[in-house]
């Protein structure tokens, strides 16, 4: 009867500690627009050369440190300019970031999405393409590459066919294309189950002279 009362007695205090935390997660994710305002607000202070309101502290780390909330996930391209945090003038622990070359996803970027999504409480995710990227030029300048660029380049070439087919300044409708691809990928192949209805894919393309980064409509 002992072992029985303490066996309810834990089962309880399971069940109140995940609801507990369960309630906590939930104030803590922030709903796919006011991600979005988010990321919007912090590129005008970094394209204008604001103060910055994303510089690392001792106070913020402190707080990070035991567990995360990142109100955005960033698909980026690994290009050095590009760099989400700095871009989007975020914190330690504001943003969860995913880069390749071209900004692409395989099975470890769409694992690492579904997680952060059903553990960290993030919402919006954004894929972030960008002026001039190398891995696109290179996509449209050949289908094969030596090594692991194949990957690369042989992944693009949809985006590139895309871009054939709507005419204008190639490389800019490219890198635009791949970035809506890869968005249109993480749509269909990510396994979110309930969740995905509350959560928001976007494309978005950063421009390396003005440092403003303009969303998909
Ligand atoms: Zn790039």
């Amino acid at each position: 009867m002992k072992t029985l009362l303490s066996l309810t007695l834990t089962t309880a205090f399971i069940l109140s500690a995940s609801f507990v935390a369960l309630a906590n997660d939930a104030a803590k994710t922030v709903s796919p627009d006011d991600a979005l305002s988010k990321l919007q607000e912090g590129n005008r202070r970094f394209s204008t050369s604001r103060k910055s309101e994303g510089k690392p502290t001792a106070t913020r780390r402190t707080e990070t440190a035991q567990s995360q909330h990142p109100f955005a996930i960033i698909v980026g391209c690994a290009d050095s300019r590009t760099s989400p945090e700095l871009v989007f003038d975020q914190n330690i622990g504001d943003l969860f970031v995913i880069r390749t070359a071209g900004n692409l996803v395989d099975d470890y970027a769409l694992g690492s999405i579904e997680y952060a999504v059903e553990h960290l409480g993030s919402r919006l995710v954004v894929v972030l393409g960008h002026e001039r990227c190398g891995a696109v030029k290179a996509a449209s300048q050949t289908a094969t590459a030596p090594g692991h660029i194949n990957a690369l380049v042989r992944d693009i070439q949809p985006a590139i066919q895309a871009a054939k087919e709507k005419g204008g300044d190639s490389l800019d409708v490219a890198i635009d294309a791949n970035a809506r691809l890869v968005a249109d990928k993480i749509r269909k192949e990510s396994n979110l189950g309930e969740l995905a209805k509350s959560v928001r894919v976007i494309s978005a393309v950063y421009d390396l002279d003005t440092g403003v980064v303009s969303f998909a409509k």
